[in-house]
């Protein structure tokens, strides 16, 4: 009996799987001889969890063995007091990158257009692939500042979904009532607006609105938040939605389901409830942010105004050799090869090393 071999050949994947850009996440910190590291890469919060919130996700853990609650309720109470919006508004998932996640999901696929800004958050392209559709990156201005007249001119009839990062990662730009307002309006209103507020916590302008406040009376604006960055729990993986209802609902048959554990679930609640505490550290964060803005002015770089807890630097085909100089003195950026770095601020002493190793960059080129 002769036998021919099937070709080699393993399970079928999607097309549009091929080519998705990897994420990157943040370098860890590696001190080399002993020397400290700091890592300024990933926007983390550098301080420890907020009181009470290590003592709730300790005694969540202590019934692992156990689903969490599917339906977030007590995160949810907690969030609709807290926000001043419906429990039917909101919806939470694996971080807020989750949430986006399921956004797409429910509104768009093969076929379809997601617009973004770009440079913007590195999670959209990749999520928007997934799905099959397809992205539009409208580029930032000069100054790095979403550019919506131009993102208003590439809706299409086939666009579903708008990113609209405030303020926007890397560069910590945020754009401001007026304009975010004309653009809100002009969109047809059957595509869904996302306001990715992931850093809002640290928005010192007053002229930058609270998308929870633009959401209310627009049934096609859907805020993004996190408990990932000001919050402290970047580990945990707790974002979530306020949208109307339509749009909430879609999230809750999307999302995975017990995607959000307990310790998160708990940890969360207990972090809003420790919100005292989180403003004293996020004001001591934005201090930092206004010490090194001004300290880089002083050196000489142009540094956009940042609304986030990180600072951008355009640095060009200077990017990797200025990501490397940093390393060397203890600290780990982000860098985006030929177009910038984003530095996370973090412990003064982080700041400190940070800001010795860019002047030293500076008088060496
Ligand atoms: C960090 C970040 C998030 C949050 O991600 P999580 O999944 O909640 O950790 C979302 N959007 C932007 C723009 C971010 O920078």
């Amino acid at each position: 009996m002769s036998e021919t071999p099937l070709p080699q050949q393993g399970p079928r994947l999607r097309e549009a799987l091929r080519g998705i850009p990897a994420y990157k996440p943040g370098k860890p910190a590696q001190g080399a001889d002993g020397a400290p590291a700091y890592k300024l890469s990933s926007n983390e919060n550098p301080y420890p969890p907020l009181p009470g919130v290590l003592d709730a996700a300790v005694t969540a853990a202590d019934s692992f063995n156990r689903y969490p609650d599917m339906g977030c309720g007590a995160l949810i109470a907690e969030l609709a007091e807290h926000f001043g919006v419906p429990e039917a508004h909101i919806a939470t998932g694996t971080g807020s990158v989750g949430v986006a996640q399921s956004l797409i999901q429910a509104t768009a696929g093969p076929g379809d257009e997601v617009v973004y800004a770009w440079r913007s958050f590195e999670a959209y392209p990749i999520i928007t692939q997934i799905s099959g559709a397809t992205s539009v990156r409208v580029p930032l201005t000069d100054g790095d500042v979403h550019d919506l007249d131009a993102m208003l001119a590439a809706v299409t009839e086939r666009t579903r979904l708008i990113f609209v990062c405030n303020p926007n990662n890397p560069t910590g730009t945020a754009v401001r009532r007026a304009e975010l307002e004309r653009f809100l309006d002009a969109v047809p209103g059957d595509v869904l607006i996302v306001l990715d507020e992931a850093y809002r916590e640290f928005v010192r302008d007053a002229d930058v609105p609270d998308g929870i406040e633009l959401y209310r009376d627009r049934p096609n604006v859907c805020v993004l938040r996190t408990f990932s960055k000001a919050y402290g729990l970047a580990g945990l993986r707790v974002g979530f939605a306020i949208a109307h209802e339509p749009v909430a609902a879609a999230l809750r048959q999307t999302a995975v389901p017990f995607g959000v554990s307990q310790i998160a679930q708990d940890a969360a609640v207990a972090s809003l409830r420790a919100e005292d505490e989180l403003l004293v550290r996020v004001a001591g964060l934005v201090e930092e942010r206004g010490r090194v803005a001004g300290a880089l002015a002083a050196q000489g770089w142009t540094v956009p105004d940042s609304q986030a807890n990180f600072v951008w630097l355009r640095l060009g085909e200077r990017t990797m050799d200025f990501a490397a100089a940093c390393e060397a003195a203890g600290v780990v950026v982000r860098p985006f090869a030929g177009e910038g770095v984003r530095v996370t601020i973090g412990e003064t002493q982080a700041n400190d090393l940070f800001l010795q190793a860019a002047e030293l960059f500076r008088k060496q080129v």
